[in-house]
């Protein structure tokens, strides 16, 4: 069993930048407000979903194109109690032929980080994505797909109750902050997503793509982990 630190040093973060993350007080950013009709009756009816029939529903969904390509859908994986809740893109080629995500290359790097921060897929985690079901060739999500797909992730976010959002990507931090912005301006803050804390880091893929923005995704999760002990310590508003 690998230690934090060789973890750590797989992760090729360098002592200081893990210094350099680990000071400072959480401080939380003003939450967006965002209005949706809740009349429409497929958002009913999904909001009213448990977890024995959710899986279901999301395989029976037919609400955009992406369920004539599919071949599996990928509803989620992880602790459906869990504190930290990770929302990624969409699913690759392995997830959608397994109906996991993020089981790929992106995956073993997110599990790394995970494990660094001691937690896993398993305990203490539930991991999504913005679309249970595989673009094409992994292309980017079109935002009718994820605004077709938005009422799963948050009847999953209200099944779980999770303490902490991340985001991994623009597309997750496009969808649940409702804008464009860059993913290097909205790291390193703590936004809120319909109350609860929400960070926002790199997506895994783009991070086996460019290695030194590792450090910063480090630097995130080291945020995410200082949000989460002030919100249990209650000097954090929730
Ligand atoms: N990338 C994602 O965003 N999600 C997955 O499940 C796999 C790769």
């Amino acid at each position: 069993m690998a230690t934090r630190e060789q973890l750590l040093r797989e992760l090729n973060l360098a002592p200081t930048w893990r210094r350099r993350a680990e000071v400072g007080v959480p401080q939380l950013e003003a939450a967006p407000t965002v209005a949706r009709s809740t009349a429409d009756p497929r958002r009913l009816r999904i909001e009213t979903l448990g977890w024995k029939t959710f899986a279901a529903d999301v395989d029976a969904c037919t609400a955009c194109g992406l369920c004539r390509t599919r071949n599996r859908s990928v509803p989620g994986v992880g602790d459906v109690l869990a504190e930290w809740m990770f929302i990624g893109e969409a699913p690759g080629a392995e997830e959608d032929a397994r109906g996991e995500p993020f089981v790929g290359q992106a995956g073993k790097l997110l599990d790394s980080m995970l494990a660094a921060l001691g937690i896993d897929r398993k305990n203490h985690v539930y991991i999504a994505n913005v679309l249970k079901c595989r673009p094409p060739g992994n292309r980017t999500p079109e935002p009718q797909e994820a605004e077709a797909c938005r009422p799963y992730l948050e009847r999953q976010i209200a099944l779980i109750g999770p303490r902490l959002l991340i985001a991994l990507g623009k597309s997750a931090a496009s969808l649940l902050l409702g804008t464009d912005a860059s993913i290097a301006s909205l790291r390193g803050r703590v936004h809120r997503y319909q109350g609860r804390p929400l960070i926002v880091t790199y997506h895994p893929a783009y991070l086996l793509r460019s290695l030194p923005e590792k450090a910063k995704a480090w630097e995130d999760l080291v945020l995410a982990r200082r949000t989460l002990a002030s919100l249990k310590a209650g000097s954090l508003p929730r």
